[in-house]
């Protein structure tokens, strides 16, 4: 039997002087201290993973991701720590990369497909896992059961506003799902790291439309794209606050975060809550 606990994930108040400049509260969840590779997010969305893996008697995960995938490295993680065997689909020709290494240190076997096939086999992965002897998880951990597992992190709150990065959005959604079912009445903002993205406005219709924001103009050149000026923010914010944020999804959240409340659609006196969904690996690989 798996026991998976909850994991450390305590909030924060932000001392910074943006923050006090404009008399707003921020505090922060950091869910990037659950684990230092099962890590925010990743962690949530995996549980109930885990849990039905189990459940089927599955002793084999097989799961799906990009070359730099904090999702890959989290499966293999959990995977060595539950006691079940990893097999990571990468997107791309084969390559070599911190995270990659981690992910067989963890006993990750990998197997490098071309992006058309790709697409594909994350098509398919959605349907099985009737067939098989591995349990697959979709691509990002997302689909029902990473939903559920995210809407956990919510508790009764009274925040204005409660931030997160947008990927896939699965976060978001179990964001939404746990606010619901909290009865809070905090405005979910969304913070979309992917370029061109705005049909994912679709999936996001069966919520309130008071409940929830997605702002687009913050992806900063597209997902994964890195300039100089995010990593000197990255930089400023780590030695003001002693918060690190990954360059690919928290950076441009907190950055979002911050460019509305200098613009005054975050007023003086409110209380915001930003998700720290982890990623800090990701970082780590650019600095190496
Ligand atoms: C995967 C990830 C996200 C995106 O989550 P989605 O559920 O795909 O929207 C955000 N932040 C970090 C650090 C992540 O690893």
């Amino acid at each position: 039997m798996i026991e998976i606990l909850e994991p450390f994930a305590p909030i924060e108040e932000l001392n910074y002087s943006l923050y006090k400049q404009y008399g707003v509260h921020v505090f922060i969840k950091r869910e990037d201290l659950s684990h230092p590779y099962i890590s925010g997010n990743k962690w949530r969305k995996l549980k109930y993973h885990l849990l039905a893996a189990q459940a089927q008697e599955k002793q084999h995960l097989q799961t799906y991701g990009g070359p730099y995938s904090n999702h890959l490295l989290a499966t293999a993680a959990a995977g060595a720590k539950y006691g079940f065997k990893t097999k990571g689909i990468v997107r791309g020709e084969p390559v070599s990369n911190p995270i990659l290494k981690l992910c067989s240190l963890f006993g990750m076997g990998l197997a490098f497909v071309d992006r058309e096939r790709y697409k594909i086999l994350v098509q398919e992965a959605l349907q099985e896992n009737s067939n098989t002897t591995s349990y697959i998880i979709p691509e990002g951990g997302g689909g029902a059961l990473g939903e559920k597992g995210v809407a956990e992190l919510v508790q009764p709150w009274e925040y204005q506003h409660v931030f997160t990065s947008v990927g896939t959005g699965s976060t978001m959604r179990g964001l939404l799902k746990g606010m619901q079912d909290a009865n809070n009445l905090g405005t979910v903002q969304g913070v979309v790291v992917l370029k061109g993205a705005e049909a994912m406005a679709q999936e996001f219709i069966n919520f309130p439309a008071h409940s929830y924001q997605l702002h687009f103009n913050y992806h900063e050149g597209g997902y994964a794209k890195s300039n100089a000026e995010l990593m000197q923010f990255i930089k400023d914010f780590a030695s003001e606050t002693g918060v690190l944020l990954d360059q690919v999804y928290e950076a441009k959240m907190i950055k979002a975060l911050n460019d509305l409340i200098a613009k005054g659609s975050i007023q003086s006196g409110q209380k915001v809550l930003a998700l720290h969904n982890g990623g800090l690996s990701g970082l780590l690989s650019q600095l190496y």
